[in-house]
């Protein structure tokens, strides 16, 4: 007879599989391998969720709801029991057709031949919606499962008052025209390696390797693989992304080891994750002690790959300020309009039918109301993310949401700690790592977030800190 920790464990074993396949896929395996591998995720994605909804784990669940993660798991299997076997394998080749159909559209930047393909895909996810809850919002529901336990009103009620604001933000910004910087690749790869370091990560847990779009991915929290990109003439797009990386890998290393599989040892919400990342991406990364720090590591590598500069000159780089169309390019300043833009265009699409006919016009008119710039094409435009074309709808708000998190976290981290930027040049980060650790990681998914964070910070999640951090770092000149 099977116990609750041993469909767990399996739980656990498969999910590792996955993940090792999925990160040989995305940075050793040979081009020809995909097929393959193709069919070895799809059977260990199967595996899962034939455990996931077996009869035995279910009344196992059932007959201790009286433990919170037991009580957690139940809620899981029993939202995957409710959709029919003949609805999930429909959603996976429709998830598939819409991505091939997406990459297409994209390079060919016609919106129309993805266009047939978003429609099934908002469909389908009304559909998801209504098998799991009928009686819930379908948009709260999907927002749900990206960020558990803030709905609509929760959003709305702090991004309303930050549009405006940071909308005057962008007009306020005064261009700094920064010197440019070029630093070859063994340079800036030396420098990630510091980064770890600096961090105060435990080397022995983690892999740095090189991809096109950073990542990073758990096999276990004692085993964490993260990825940055390198390009010549962006140095600091290399070290940025290594410590935003760095941010989510601490939080999965920081996760409890001991029920693998189950939810006290999965991360809780996308918007929390995004939170650890932020916070060594923008509120540390961002600050004057860290480009001194960042100076002087580039200087111990190679005394070269900083001639003719300061420290200064490289913070004014990094906190450049200039409305663009692609989100993933932006700036943390604008940053947030594009968020907003997507999170309004799905609450059109959920709560008032909004066609696909009529998406490109209004999500052109947003771009042009909150940052004063037109797509020149589809690809520019509503097609540049993938995450409509794979169903994630609802996604989108989570990354704001985490920036949001992260700096009331900060503005709690410097209450607590007069000598926290003193600390930032000298490397010591222990005690952040710690607070990080007993306030969010140590909960899994046991804990809800706005509890954490009201529990952490003293109140719940409001968008001040969010503004006064980005005034502080990017509008006013005080690198
Ligand atoms: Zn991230």
């Amino acid at each position: 007879m099977k116990t609750l920790n041993d469909f767990w464990k399996e739980i656990g074993i498969l999910r590792s599989a996955q993940s090792l396949h999925y990160w040989d896929l995305e940075t050793q395996m040979p081009p020809m391998g995909g097929a393959w591998r193709g069919d070895v995720l799809g059977y260990f994605a199967g595996k899962v969720h034939s455990v996931l909804t077996d009869d035995q784990y279910f009344n196992l669940l059932k007959s201790q709801s009286h433990d919170e993660n037991a009580k957690i798991a139940l809620k899981d299997a029993t939202k995957y029991r409710l959709l029919p076997q003949s609805f999930v394998e429909d959603m996976t080749r429709a998830q598939t057709e819409s991505q091939i159909s997406w990459e297409k559209a994209k390079k060919q930047k016609d919106y129309n031949l993805f266009k047939p393909h978003l429609k099934k895909m908002i469909e389908m996810k009304k559909k998801y919606a209504e098998y799991i809850n009928p009686n819930l919002n379908s948009y709260d529901l999907l927002l749900d499962e990206f960020s558990p336990n803030l709905d609509q009103k929760d959003i709305d009620a702090v991004f309303s008052p930050m549009k405006e604001k940071l909308i005057s933000l962008v007009k306020s910004y005064q261009p700094r025209h920064p010197k440019t910087w070029e630093v070859s690749i063994e340079t800036q790869q030396k420098v990630c390696q510091k980064m770890i370091d600096w961090m105060g990560v435990n080397k022995e847990q983690f892999v740095l390797l090189k991809s096109t779009h950073p990542f990073t991915l758990t096999v276990h929290p004692t085993d964490v693989r993260l990825t940055t990109r390198y390009n010549e003439k962006e140095p600091l797009g290399s070290i940025l992304a290594t410590i935003h990386e760095l941010g989510h890998a601490l939080y999965e290393a920081g996760l409890p080891a001991e029920q693998f599989g189950s939810p006290a040892s999965e991360a809780n919400g996308y918007d929390l994750h995004e939170s650890q990342s932020r916070l060594w991406e923008v509120c540390f990364g961002h600050s004057k002690e860290f480009f001194d720090f960042l100076y002087q590591s580039f200087k111990e590598v190679d005394e070269n790959s900083v001639k003719g500069l300061t420290a200064h000159d490289i913070y004014l780089m990094a906190t450049e300020v200039t409305p663009s169309m692609i989100r993933v390019d932006a700036d943390p300043v604008t940053y947030g309009l594009h968020i907003m833009i997507r999170y309004e265009i799905e609450k059109k699409i959920f709560n008032e039918n909004l066609s696909v006919d009529d998406l490109p016009r209004v999500w052109n008119q947003y771009y042009h109301d909150y940052l004063g710039i037109d797509p020149q094409d589809d690809a520019e435009g509503i097609l540049q993310d993938s995450h409509w074309s794979a169903g994630s709808f609802g996604y989108f708000p989570s990354y704001l949401l985490g920036s949001m998190m992260a700096a009331q976290m900060y503005a709690t981290l410097q209450k607590k700690n007069p000598k926290l930027h003193a600390n930032i040049l000298k490397g010591e980060m222990k005690t952040t790592i710690e607070w990080l650790q007993k306030e969010f990681h140590q909960h899994g998914r046991i804990k809800s977030s706005p509890q954490m964070i009201k529990d952490a910070t003293g109140e719940p999640l409001h968008e001040k800190y969010w503004i006064d951090l980005l005034k502080n770092r990017f509008i006013e000149k005080n690198g």
